[in-house]
């Protein structure tokens, strides 16, 4: 696998993805809140893009926020980028996966204060799940 996947073509991913991936990773869905797989999910490992694999999220950094979507207060260092998005009006901060570009939230300054004090807030369908050895 190539290190930088930012390039690959739009039909790769729209036959590599579920469509729930592809609408979230590739064209910035959000799912539905309290409805994603990881949202009350507490096992220790790594949280990895649904897309390319690359390391995101320790369980270690996973918070309860009563917001409806998997929390965390840090992203693994260098593997997320993040944006800024104009998008509905609002000016919010995407993150992405910084392998392969895909979407995976956005990141807030409502995260727990005794920490980072930052929210990152992402889709469980951007997401997989390795527990830990
Ligand atoms: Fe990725």
């Amino acid at each position: 696998m190539s290190d930088d996947m930012r390039n690959i073509p739009d039909e790769q991913w729209r036959e590599t993805l579920t469509p729930e991936q592809y609408h979230i990773l590739r064209q910035k869905g959000t799912e539905r809140p309290f409805t994603g797989k990881f949202y009350l999910h507490h096992d220790s490992g790594m949280y990895v893009c649904a897309a390319c694999g690359q390391e995101l999220f320790s369980s270690d950094t996973k918070f309860d926020s009563d917001c409806g979507w998997p929390s965390f207060d840090r992203s693994i260092a260098g593997n997320v980028t993040l944006h800024d998005d104009h998008s509905f009006g609002m000016h919010r901060i995407e993150v992405n996966c910084a392998r392969c570009g895909g979407h995976l939230g956005h990141v807030f300054d409502d995260g727990p204060r005794e920490t980072t004090g930052e929210r990152f807030c992402i889709n469980s369908a951007a997401l997989a799940f390795k527990p830990k050895e």
